[in-house]
């Protein structure tokens, strides 16, 4: 018999649509009359650690689920069910992938419809995710985002889609497993990554998106003591609109690391272009080019890196690619 401790933190999966279609939480979390289908083989131990939508998450929130999960491998547990709103389950689930010791299989599901609407599909994201817990093959391979009967790491997995239930893929690499008729089937292994046991959390690492014709405004506005680091989803390869030079060195003169990732969907940042704003002046300025990883995610890595206490060269190492 295998022990799964399932730890609600609310999402649409915990949701219900009124009359008029609007899905809001509720006074009781539906997932609360959740009655499992796997009989004597698992046993389930349940606990609400918060019922919030996932816009409402913080990193804050993340360390403390962190922190829950830490115990629960002092517990007998077998593996750990997490269920969140899909909106920033990606976020969530890498802040846990870069943090916890990857001993116990932790799994992250949600729902992209609510509880009474038809077709609903968060209990059966939250069975196939049980299912998942309870593989001794889970363990291992990171922190598992399981959705629509696909298993896809934490470090690469994304939303693609504002409502379809095939949202969560993984470009360029693909999920690394699925739960199929007869069981789970895993036909990918994950390269090990550093782990960072944190302890608290700061905040103030910053997202910017580049475009046509960007000037140094929004880079100007975080030029702050108070900024401890930005990401920047730069053009193509890893480039950026020369009007935004200065401002980007001006970060860099004030010790504020500043990372690079594509914004193109697929492939990796890297310095290929030697014109004004290309990834060779970039590089050269000091920007850290992170190869494999979205916006969002590097974010979270930079994050997890600035509060474990990292120098800046440990930073640009620790963040240079998603497995390092
Ligand atoms: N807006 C919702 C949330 O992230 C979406 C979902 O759970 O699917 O909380």
């Amino acid at each position: 018999m295998k022990k799964i401790l399932v730890l609600h933190t609310g999402g649409t999966i915990a949701m219900s649509a009124d009359e008029a279609g609007n899905v809001t939480p509720g006074a009781e979390n539906p997932l609360d009359n959740y009655q499992s289908s796997f009989g004597a083989d698992i046993e389930l131990e349940t606990e609400d650690v918060f019922n919030v939508p996932s816009p409402h998450i913080t990193p804050a929130r993340m360390l403390q689920l962190k922190q829950r999960i830490d115990k629960a491998a002092h517990e007998g547990v077998d593996g750990v069910v997490v269920t969140h709103g899909t909106d920033t389950l990606e976020e969530t689930a890498y802040f846990l992938d870069l943090t916890l010791p990857n001993e116990l299989p932790v799994v992250i599901t949600g729902a992209m419809r609510s509880a009474n609407e038809i077709g609903s599909d968060g209990l059966h994201n939250l069975e196939t995710a049980i299912q998942t817990a309870s593989t001794p093959d889970a363990a291992e391979k990171g922190v598992l985002v399981v959705m629509n009967d696909e298993i896809h790491s934490a470090r690469y997995v994304t939303k693609t889609h504002t409502t379809n239930v095939a949202t969560f893929r993984t470009p360029t690499f693909g999920p690394i497993g699925l739960v199929a008729n007869k069981g789970v089937v895993f036909f990918e292994s994950l390269l090990r990554s550093t782990v960072c046991p944190i302890q608290s959390v700061t905040d103030n690492v910053f997202l910017i998106k580049a475009y046509a014709g960007m000037g140094p405004e929004l880079f100007d506005a975080i030029a702050q003591p108070t900024t401890h680091g930005v990401v920047i989803e730069a053009l193509g390869a890893g480039n950026l609109p020369p009007a935004t030079l200065p401002a980007v060195q001006k970060l860099l003169d004030m010790q504020i690391p500043v990372v690079l990732v594509s914004r193109c969907f697929n492939g990796i940042a890297q310095d290929v272009y030697a014109y004004e704003g290309g990834g060779v002046q970039l590089k050269q300025m000091g920007v850290i080019f992170c190869q494999g990883l979205n916006g969002q995610k590097a974010r979270i890595k930079l994050l997890v890196g600035v509060s474990a206490g990292m120098s800046t060269d440990e930073l640009a190492r620790f963040v240079a690619t998603a497995n390092s």
